[in-house]
């Protein structure tokens, strides 16, 4: 369904900043007996408001149907995420004095992968989420883990029982709730007086920046800026006191919100940033949509003169941002040879669109393509790391943004200069001064 209207602030003004045309869902894998049958596609496009700064898409995509996917997604696959998470609970216990008395709650808690560092110092927890095996792995593992989805609602419940919480965690999870005002809402039942909800979720000026335009998908409901939070979490008697900016994800804010203000300098620095940008006026996204538009021409250029030559070409990661890029790129199907993944539940099954089918990363070595796109490019030091038998046997990474790269074989890897803002390596606009090569002079 086409919205008309803000989901933050009713203001009936959207402007789209960004038109990706009608896509499939980017979830949905496909067998091999619905590769005989159509696949249902929405618009994909992104929409600025102009009263309150909010970025979002303007199709809501039924959550039965966008979330129809028969495979479960573990968070515990990660062991990037994994340590992501051990050190940002560490982090919190010492910052809020955590102990036995305290009460932590985390919404979209997966797997209970970021949990299992509180129970394992024995501060009360709880998760919520609405995915049932990882809700039934969480338990298993000694998370308690409640199945449903969180708004005012679940806090009503929580906070009639006496369960407030000191700290709410919420990682991910902001950009994909259609009913912002109440899952908001929930936030401000929830707390304690003296509480903080704590959340990361894609940074969108990093994704305007480094032109991540991958990370747009139906799931992704909202594109985050501080301006755009700001009205949002006010509305409800929540304040913005904190952020610190993190590379996972290709850039992500960790905020920090409680009942009173108390803004940090970092918090009114990066607001002064989006300001002096102007991220709370159309025109700053103006040229966002040619640089996409760039961006896919010059991969497309790379991709389809190596294959001229009789390259040979896979992907790695079938993940939803991957989706998004190759129905972009849409170089048709047989193009890809196959795309490589390490979720068990993925392998035998094929992405949307494409229909580029999903192989074990051993397939890798065993057929020794020439190039590997790598669509999961979030986690780029972490895959050429386990592909190292690939790699020295002389094959070489396509990293997509944000602009096409070459890493070819004998290039190191650093992760500092993987990292997309703001840790990225200021000396090589993609990272691969040492060894490797920009996309463009393959081309001749
Ligand atoms: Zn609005």
């Amino acid at each position: 369904m086409r919205i008309t209207n803000c989901r933050s602030c009713d203001c009936d003004d959207l402007r789209v900043i960004l038109d990706l045309g009608s896509q499939p869902i980017a979830n949905a894998l496909l067998s091999d007996a619905e590769l005989s049958r159509p696949e249902m596609r929405f618009t994909l496009a992104v929409a600025f408001c102009p009263a309150c700064a909010l970025l979002q898409v303007t199709e809501t995509v039924p959550p039965d149907v966008l979330y129809r996917r028969d495979y479960p997604y573990f968070s515990s696959f990660s062991a990037a995420l994994l340590k992501h998470s051990a050190e940002h609970v560490e982090t919190l216990a010492c910052k809020y004095e955590l102990g036995p008395l305290s009460f932590v709650v985390e919404v979209a808690s997966n797997d209970g992968y970021l949990l299992r560092n509180f129970v394992d110092r024995g501060i009360n927890c709880l998760g919520i989420d609405p995915a049932d095996g990882p809700v039934a792995r969480a338990n298993a593992i000694g998370v308690p883990t409640i199945h449903d989805f969180f708004g005012s609602r679940y806090a009503e419940k929580l906070a009639s029982e006496g369960r407030l919480a000191d700290v709410v965690i919420a990682n991910n999870v902001l950009a994909h709730v259609d009913d912002i005002n109440d899952f908001v809402a929930g936030f401000a039942r929830l707390l304690k007086p003296t509480g903080v909800a704590v959340l990361e979720f894609a940074y969108a000026m990093d994704m305007i920046e480094y032109c991540e335009f991958d990370t747009i998908y139906h799931e992704h409901l909202f594109y985050h800026t501080l301006h755009g939070l700001t009205p949002l979490f006010n509305r409800h008697g929540l304040y913005l006191n904190d952020v610190e900016r993190l590379p996972i994800h290709g850039g992500s804010l960790r905020l920090t919100v409680s009942r009173t203000p108390a803004r940090s300098i970092q918090l009114d620095a990066l607001f002064a940033h989006e300001a002096a940008l102007g991220i709370d006026k159309v025109s700053f996204y103006n040229d966002f949509a040619d640089r996409v538009r760039t961006l896919r021409d010059s991969l497309a250029g790379l991709l389809v003169s190596q294959r001229a030559k009789g390259k040979r070409i896979a992907c790695y990661g079938a993940a939803a941002k991957g989706a998004t890029l190759v129905n972009y790129l849409d170089l048709g199907e047989r193009f890809f040879e196959f795309v490589a993944d390490a979720n068990a539940y993925k392998q035998g099954k094929y992405m949307p669109g494409q229909r580029i089918p999903i192989r074990h990363p051993d397939k890798l070595v065993a057929d020794q393509p020439d190039y590997v796109l790598l669509l999961v490019w979030n986690f780029a030091g972490e895959v050429m790391r386990q592909q190292a038998t690939y790699r020295e046997r002389g094959g070489s990474f396509i990293i997509p943004v944000p602009e096409p790269c070459i890493v070819p074989p004998g290039a190191p890897i650093d992760d500092t200069q993987f990292a997309i803002s703001p840790t990225r390596n200021p000396a090589a606009p993609h990272g691969f001064s040492k060894g490797g090569h920009r996309a463009t002079p393959l081309q001749s």
